[in-house]
């Protein structure tokens, strides 16, 4: 069996939006510079949360803020935005929770990215999935791997460094394959987390082990998940998912050519129910499945096989 697909474009939380502007992270001064740089804003960010108007990142003058638990340069905007031009500088601004309480106290001004992320612009996307990454990073691993001492943050935000030992650290994602299963029928194979509600389906999914290759985590994590055997899997793209630090790696795959598609094993632990689904199933208004939320990759993958585009 062969599937044919198109890589898939502008996923939610991959829409991008930040020039980096690596090359000045090690700049001597370089925060207390842009921090005191009257053209330069700040994302604020409160827990997970980040401050918003609407569904726009409220972009901060760094002068009226407290002091952050957390700064770290993001980079340059790449497009107008409101009242901020192309280039503008963006800081992330960690606050402790009293102190960002003190700028309000509404909750609705306090926006969760993997709830609302679908809302945001390309930019605010693309500034908000890069702080959580960060902010994300900074807090799981504050101590130097190789002795232990707590590190110092270096490179505008962006390397940990051991004053003891000269260990530098640097920010990690952790990689993990979701997998579109179709059977020669075009059925989608969805599963039932044991963590969610009885009704919710989704992708299945899982990290990559170590020494593993992306298309061995996939044929390992559907085999350990459902007991199908896959043949060759299709890259389809990817999106951070910083919550908080996974790499999501889109893929489809078909079903190895003497795998009978009934005889399938979820793995009682961590899947719990796993049907396959048509279209016409998923499209019935009357139907009670909850899928993924619009932020996530699953959701995208689903709705490009909804959309019928891929060719059998
Ligand atoms: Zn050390």
């Amino acid at each position: 069996m062969t599937i044919q697909v198109r890589a898939l474009a502008g996923l939610p939380l991959a829409r991008g939006g930040l020039d980096r502007h690596g090359e000045v992270r090690s700049r001597p001064g370089v925060l207390d510079e842009l921090r005191s740089d009257p053209t330069v804003r700040a994302v604020v960010l409160r827990g997970r949360r980040a401050l918003v108007t609407g569904d726009a990142l409220e972009l901060m003058m760094p002068s009226v803020l407290p002091e952050p638990e957390l700064l770290v340069y993001l980079g340059r905007t790449t497009e107008e935005d409101r009242n901020t031009p192309v280039g503008t500088g963006i800081l992330l601004w960690k606050l402790a929770d009293d102190d960002a309480a003190s700028i309000t106290d509404d909750e609705s001004r306090w926006l969760d990215l993997r709830r609302s992320g679908h809302l945001l612009s390309d930019q605010d996307v693309g500034v908000l999935a890069t702080s959580l990454a960060i902010a994300g990073w900074h807090e799981a691993e504050p101590f130097c791997a190789h002795c232990g001492s707590p590190t110092t943050v270096r490179n505008a935000g962006w390397a940990r460094y051991c004053p003891v030992d000269g260990t530098e650290l640097f920010p990690r994602m952790d990689p993990a394959v979701i997998v579109a299963v179709v059977d020669p029928a075009g059925r989608i194979l969805l599963g039932s987390n044991a963590m969610w509600e009885h009704n919710r389906y989704s992708l299945l999914a899982g990290y990559v082990d170590a020494g593993e290759s992306l298309e061995q985590a996939v044929v390992r994590e559907i085999f350990e998940e459902s007991g199908m055997r896959l043949g060759t899997p299709v890259y389809l793209g990817s999106q951070p998912w910083p919550f908080p630090r996974s790499l999501m790696l889109g893929f489809v795959a078909p079903l190895a050519d003497d795998q009978d598609p009934e005889a399938l094993v979820p793995d009682g632990q961590e899947i719990l129910d796993l049907r396959w689904f048509t279209r016409e199933e998923l499209e019935d208004p009357s139907t009670d499945v909850i899928l993924p939320g619009p932020s996530s990759i699953a959701r995208a993958v689903i709705d490009d096989w909804m959309s019928g585009s891929w060719s059998r």
